[in-house]
């Protein structure tokens, strides 16, 4: 991460690693919190929820997975940021939600920059309509945009996307003069070439926790 910040001219503490332990147990996570780390991904509820509570208060919790508009209420009760607003439905959803529990949650707007129909995030077209309603929603503290962009033959396949996506901030800051000054972009394949593009949020695990094994029922972690 460092010699990638080097590349660019950014300053390391610019960034912020979250360390997605998603199918790994808590007592990896403590782990990697006595290593110093504070950041960390899941991407689902129920399994995030078990290790949340059983882990220091003092940690900061990013959900990464799909968000169902009929579990907002625990995923606001556990977590800090949600990186999978796609939807001014949702949006809506998640800005009334926190009112009654008093609460500003951290997002990121998702977008599904390869226009992927396995994939969740806004149509760029979409967003570029929506953006003006999404920040009238004054519970929402919107950082930026997030994307999970399709999977290349190799890490510089995704610089594309990545640039593109910066492109798409900085278009919809000046045009609806609004801040979005952060960028989750970049996985443990890829998050050099990220931040070399402006990634501000890197979401990395198996480059962390070694290679994942997803349960029988063959669930993957994304959906
Ligand atoms: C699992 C996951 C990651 C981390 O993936 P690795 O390839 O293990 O680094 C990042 N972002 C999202 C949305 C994920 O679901």
């Amino acid at each position: 991460m460092i010699s990638a910040c080097v590349r660019v001219g950014r300053e390391a503490d610019s960034i912020t690693l979250i360390a997605v332990s998603k199918t790994f147990p808590a007592d990896c996570v403590l782990e990697a919190v006595l290593e110093g780390q504070i950041q960390f991904g899941e991407s689902k509820l129920q399994e995030a929820e078990a290790k949340i509570s059983a882990l220091p208060e003092t940690l900061e919790w990013h959900f990464i997975g799909r968000v169902q508009r009929n579990k907002v209420r625990k995923m606001l009760e556990n977590f800090d940021v949600i990186h999978g607003v796609d939807s001014l439905r949702l949006a809506t959803c998640i800005n009334d939600t926190a009112k009654r529990l008093e609460l500003r949650p951290k997002v990121f707007l998702q977008v599904n920059i390869g226009s992927e129909e396995s994939k969740g995030g806004y149509e760029v077209c979409d967003l570029h309509a929506e953006i003006g309603r999404l920040f009238e929603l004054e519970r929402l503290d919107i950082q930026g945009l997030m994307c999970i962009p399709p999977n290349g033959s190799d890490a510089e396949a995704a610089r594309p996307w990545f640039s593109a996506m910066r492109e798409l901030r900085n278009r919809l800051e000046t045009e609806n003069n609004v801040s979005l000054s952060a960028l989750s972009m970049g996985m443990s394949s890829d998050y050099e070439i990220a931040i070399e593009e402006g990634a501000t949020h890197v979401r990395v695990g198996s480059a962390i926790f070694g290679t994942r094994e997803y349960n029988v029922t063959g669930e993957s972690g994304q959906s």
